[in-house]
């Protein structure tokens, strides 16, 4: 697999450099020079998820990996059970929270973990990523405990759910959190510069491991097959994904790109809506970043946008066809009830997601929303919403009571430079 730079179409780097380096030259985003085509389908997608997730991840990166090196990763990877759930007449949910943080982003965090473990050779090396909530958990598991690996994990203080905080700063190890005042593109920003900074660079060997990570989208690409897989009969389903970074929507793209029938997709977003003014009128504006209820959706300005038009032109779609849906808190808490009383139990971020698509849908259609996240792990906002309480499950039980490790630190570079440089060098 050859990727290019977006920014410097010139740079052109394998799959190994990519997951390595996470961005190009002036944090330019990589993006394949091709996007391979799957052939004959209806097998493909009679094959059970892992089996068809080797042959999916195969297309890409076993010229560069493997055939047996991919499969004995994706099936490390993806060891935990997907499914999607009929919610009424048009619409079915595709459920990604069964893995061990409860939310969608295992799939992509334990992937690149199986890609960077491969990649790493013996050197020590640290990864460094922001989240608004879930990619720290997914991210600090899936290297928790792997030898020869940091990770440092950026959040904005008192922005993500308590619960959320203690799936993944608690764990201690080669895990640190801090926690950032600011929201979480300020915790982006920092990123962004520790990446361009060559003390950090050469003393840390630093890795991202937010959804910029090309190895992520590759893993993602895998469940919109498994979601038309269920429900495909001849009319391809419309998909609604809840987008904040926009890397989710990316992978849905690339898969129909790899000839995966879908109709349409829907850019699903909370208040926070760039993406949906930016296809209304194509003019690019963020706003200042808002606190919802899906606050892993709280992004203003989605770094992974340029690759969505990437794709767009790649295949000469029109970006025309992709709708754009944004949900306010009080769509998001009809959306909750409503979905409650056709018997499912949602959070808000797949409510964002179901109400978007129940607005696009059309007679004769059937759609699916991404169900993201668990919703135990919002319980507070789910029991309040629809007078209920939520059983917390094992892995979130587990950690229930334990202590908050992470550090506090305002949302400044060279502050932030010097912690880590003074912490990480002193435990390495
Ligand atoms: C990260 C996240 C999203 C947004 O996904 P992007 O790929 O950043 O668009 C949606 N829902 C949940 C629960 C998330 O954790």
């Amino acid at each position: 697999m050859k990727l290019y730079n977006l920014r410097h179409p010139e740079e052109q780097v394998s799959f190994a450099q990519a997951v390595k380096s996470g961005m190009g030259r002036d944090r330019g985003l990589f993006f394949p020079t091709e996007i391979p085509l799957l052939t004959d389908l209806n097998m493909l997608l009679s094959l059970p998820f892992v089996e068809r997730s080797q042959r999916i991840i195969d297309a890409w990166i076993g010229d560069e990996l493997g055939s047996d090196n991919v499969r004995r990763m994706v099936k490390t990877a993806f060891d935990f059970p997907l499914k999607l759930v009929k919610v009424d007449s048009q619409r079915s949910t595709l459920e990604l929270f069964h893995g061990p943080t409860l939310a969608f982003k295992d799939f992509g965090a334990r992937f690149m973990a199986q890609c960077l473990s491969e990649f790493a050779a013996g050197q020590s090396t640290t990864i460094l990523t922001a989240t608004s909530g879930d990619t720290g958990a997914a991210v600090a598991h899936a290297f928790y405990g792997l030898p020869g690996i940091r990770v440092v994990v950026l959040y904005p203080e008192g922005k993500i759910s308590p619960l959320q905080e203690k799936l993944f700063c608690t764990l201690g190890g080669n895990i640190h959190t801090i926690a950032v005042s600011g929201d979480f593109d300020a915790c982006q920003e920092l990123v962004k510069k520790a990446f361009v900074d060559d003390d950090l660079q050469q003393s840390l060997n630093l890795n991202s491991a937010n959804s910029i990570n090309i190895s992520r989208l590759l893993a993602q690409i895998c469940y919109y097959f498994e979601a038309v897989a269920g429900i495909y009969t001849d009319i391809p389903p419309v998909i609604a994904v809840p987008s904040g970074n926009f890397g989710n929507l990316t992978a849905g793209l690339l898969a129909r790109a790899m000839g995966l029938p879908v109709k349409r997709f829907i850019a699903a977003t909370n208040s926070n809506d760039t993406v949906p003014r930016y296809l209304k009128n194509r003019v690019w504006a963020p706003a200042k970043t808002v606190a919802t209820a899906s606050n892993a959706m709280d992004v203003a300005d989605p770094s992974n946008w340029p690759r969505v038009e990437a794709v767009f032109a790649a295949m000469k779609w029109s970006l025309g066809d992709l709708e754009g849906v944004a949900i306010n808190e009080k769509q998001t808490i009809e959306s909750l009830r409503e979905l409650y009383a056709c018997g499912y139990i949602a959070e808000p971020h797949a409510a964002v997601a179901a109400a978007a698509l129940k607005k696009s849908l059309r007679t004769g259609e059937h759609g699916i929303f991404l169900g993201t996240a668990h919703p135990a792990k919002f319980k507070e906002s789910v029991e309040q919403t629809l007078g209920l309480s939520i059983d917390l499950p094992p892995a979130l039980l587990a950690v229930a009571d334990h202590e908050i490790l992470s550090e506090r630190l305002a949302a400044d570079f060279d502050q932030f430079k010097s912690h880590l440089l003074s912490v990480l060098n002193k435990k390495s």
